[in-house]
């Protein structure tokens, strides 16, 4: 629906990241990557929700070799985030990570970054080059936040060209979505490499949802971005949902349940609210694709929502199951939940 920046390829194990690819879906594990119990756990229960590539935070070498024990038990490919010693970066390789993601404003002198860079280039492992806001080197300091996070993404993809390596994708992340709108944009003008977004520091779910969904979203209609990463304060398996949400919502990706449910008036008779909670929560991993409908009231319900595959709208004391706008069934309303997982899971 929207055309896609063209952009150079880079594959993340079986994950081709580019414009030739469908926009994936990133998040971070928040357990301490050295527990390997914890960690695989939680990559998991990401990779149940949807979540395509996984990064994971390494903050020192046991945390580097916990990942070959990680990488034994898990199959979604995996991306080191290393800061400050690229030690860590060359560790993690050899531990059989996918990729890396490095923040060039704090991983030191430049031997030390072509250090990692062949290294990388051994096991032809891609590299991030992941800008943030928060931070930049001190040279960029006089420029406004927009072309310091830009010149400070050109400064080290360069560096990593002069090396001969083009296995590249980049990221500019500020925590105001305005900077970082107005950043992916004027990079993306600069360079073909493929683009990962985010919001850094978004918040909390609500708010963070909402900054992500904007500033992501405003990027992806635009055509721009390859990878997505929402950042949360919150379980990281909401970061999935929330990322899913936004690549639906933009009909980037058809996956999976496009819910809809009206926003209740006067005219509702059932508890709708709850009805429309529990009915999004169980189907949240369904992997058809089906638009599903929890209406208000039989009067306009399925008519309002005549395009949902199937649907449920509420009466006085009973509800109607409905398909393609066409009433099935009629229940009583404390059958209605139940009754209509029935009749979803034929259509599975
Ligand atoms: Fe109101 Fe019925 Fe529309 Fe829901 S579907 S908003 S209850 S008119």
């Amino acid at each position: 629906m929207f055309e896609r920046r063209k952009t150079k390829q880079i594959h993340i194990a079986e994950v081709g990241i580019g414009s030739n690819y469908p926009v994936s879906i990133q998040s971070m594990t928040n357990t301490d990557t050295r527990d390997f119990k914890s960690t695989v756990n939680q990559i998991k229960k990401l990779e149940e929700a949807g979540c395509e590539l996984i990064r994971l935070a390494i903050v020192d070498q046991q945390a580097a070799h916990s990942l070959k024990e990680i990488k034994k038990n898990t199959s979604v490919p995996l991306i080191a985030d290393i800061h400050f010693d690229y030690r860590l970066a060359i560790a993690s390789i050899e531990s059989g990570v996918d990729s890396l993601r490095i923040n060039p404003g704090n991983i030191g002198s430049k031997e030390n970054i072509k250090k990692l860079v062949d290294k990388a280039k051994e096991r032809k492992i891609p590299i991030r080059i992941g800008v943030n806001s928060g931070s930049l080197e001190k040279e960029f300091s006089d420029l406004n936040p927009v072309d310091a996070m830009v010149a400070s993404a050109i400064k080290h993809i360069k560096l990593l060209e002069h090396y001969d390596y083009e296995q590249i994708k980049v990221s500019i992340k500020s925590s105001s979505v305005p900077v970082t709108i107005k950043a992916y944009r004027s990079l993306a003008k600069m360079i073909d490499y493929p683009l990962h977004l985010g919001v850094t520091e978004s918040g909390t779910y609500e708010s963070g949802a909402v900054k992500s969904s904007i500033g992501i979203g405003s990027l992806l209609a635009e055509g721009i971005g390859d990878t997505i990463r929402v950042s949360l304060t919150d379980d990281p398996v909401k970061e999935v949902l929330v990322a899913y949400e936004i690549l639906k919502a933009l009909e980037i990706r058809k996956k999976g349940i496009n819910f809809i449910s009206c926003p209740t008036c006067g005219r509702t008779e059932i508890d709708l609210i709850n009805l429309a909670k529990k009915v999004e929560i169980a189907t949240k991993t369904i992997k058809t694709s089906l638009t599903i409908a929890v209406m208000g009231c039989v009067v306009n319900g399925p008519g309002e929502a005549s395009h949902a595959d199937i649907g449920i709208a509420g009466g006085k004391d009973k509800c109607v199951i409905f398909k393609k706008g066409q009433v099935i069934k009629t229940i009583p309303e404390y059958q209605a939940f139940d009754a209509f997982m029935e009749e979803l899971q034929s259509l599975l």
